[in-house]
């Protein structure tokens, strides 16, 4: 057995029904609905001294609150990502304090290596032999990788606008690569028409329940770099949603354990031409409406039906944060400007992060006091080629 004991059992968010980790490796068997690991944080028996003597590196140090033990995890030393202080932007946007959490910095470049490794991980204590997931690029990236090293054979399903880079490197790994054309719900639909005919193991965002375990990380990181205190807000780029569901369930179990005294205010970030995320929020909705007609340069998080919506809107809800959505231009222009003042690269898709911060602060939602962090999902030089065509475009 290497699940860690902690865990109670999987829940499934729509119809409540639980089960026992070993008999759902999926979706919700009786509604197919997301099921969610919870954890008798009771059981939990660590402290935060103990982090700072873990031998191991990466995400494998918070074990204790993850679903499997340390020596079971399929890792790179993904996480322990750089926090990054940028004084600079916090002075020019009055705030107290201005990070930004590079995960940049992970084994294939993005966030998505922190959800990969726990949700490769679950498929191969499934005894899964493939893997499979529609991806805007990075994931499948990631998803290669960590298949490649747990020994397993991913299929990714991605639009035919997927960078280049992203695409490579999956073949780079040894993954196996459908390109679809259209944009992202065509891969959706390509990888559901196929996914249960072959019988592979789904590593869609949420259709394990583990990717967004791994996500849980990033809180755990957050505040002990901050010396066990949460930043008062997060900012953080959203696409299916799986990264930021994960970092506010963290957060909010590390509260619950004691180890902070609250949660950070979530807020989640999108491009103005494809956010249904921003729109159900300020509409008071509980659940996201499908975007019509999807058009943003940030292909990253071009999603316009996210599986995680609901999940979103509740965490950013409960932590008193929101959502806030810019355009490509001022989002390019963000990238830019934190290259250059505080020299930190951020892909262009996070550039929501930053400039939907600084829309943030003329509305008064973030103040002098506030620490703010800024979620740098991916290296900059990932999307290159987007930044420096913004530079073009202002004749530079
Ligand atoms: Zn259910």
């Amino acid at each position: 057995m290497t699940r860690n004991p902690a865990v109670r059992d999987l829940t499934c968010r729509d119809c409540g029904d639980s089960f026992d980790p070993a008999d759902a490796t999926g979706p919700c068997p009786a509604c197919g609905g997301h099921l969610a690991v919870t954890y008798d944080l009771d059981a939990v028996d660590v402290s935060t001294e103990a982090f700072a003597d873990r031998r191991y590196e990466g995400i494998a140090r918070y074990a204790d609150l993850l679903p499997f033990a340390a020596e079971t995890l399929v890792t790179m030393r993904e996480g322990t990502t750089p926090l990054v202080p940028c004084p600079d932007l916090a002075d020019e946007w009055g705030v107290g304090e201005v990070y930004v959490k590079d995960e940049g910095r992970n084994p294939t470049g993005s966030v998505a290596d922190r959800g990969m490794a726990l949700g490769v991980t679950a498929a191969a204590e499934a005894g899964a032999e493939d893997v499979a997931l529609p991806t805007t690029g990075i994931e499948g990236q990631a998803a290669a990788a960590y298949a490649a090293r747990a020994g397993l054979d991913s299929h990714s399903f991605v639009p035919s606008r997927a960078t280049f880079d992203a695409k490579a490197m999956i073949n780079v790994h040894g993954g196996d690569m459908s390109v679809v054309g259209g944009r992202y719900e065509d891969a959706v639909e390509a990888f559901a028409e196929t996914v249960a005919e072959e019988g592979w193991h789904s590593l869609a965002a949420f259709e394990t329940p583990y990717r967004r375990e791994g996500h849980r990380t990033l809180a755990y990181e957050l505040a002990e770099q901050l010396d066990w205190a949460a930043p008062d807000a997060v900012i953080y780029p959203t696409g299916e949603g799986v990264g930021l569901a994960g970092t506010a369930a963290g957060a909010r179990d590390l509260a619950e354990l004691g180890f902070v005294d609250e949660v950070p205010e979530c807020y989640a970030a999108q491009a103005a031409g494809c956010a249904p995320i921003v729109e159900a929020f300020e509409a008071g909705a509980t659940e996201t409406e499908p975007w019509e007609t999807p058009d943003t340069i940030c292909g990253g998080i071009e999603i316009p039906d996210p599986a995680g919506g609901a999940e979103v809107l509740d965490a950013v809800g409960e932590s008193g944060g929101g959502a806030v959505a810019t355009v490509d231009r001022d989002v390019l222009e963000a990238a830019v400007d934190v290259a250059q003042s505080a020299g930190v690269e951020l892909g262009a898709t996070a550039g929501v992060a930053a400039s939907g911060a600084r829309e943030l602060v003329e509305r008064g939602e973030l103040g002098a006091d506030d620490t703010v962090v800024l979620v740098n999902t991916l290296t900059g030089n990932a999307e290159a080629d987007v930044l420096r065509s913004h530079l073009m475009s202002k004749g530079i």
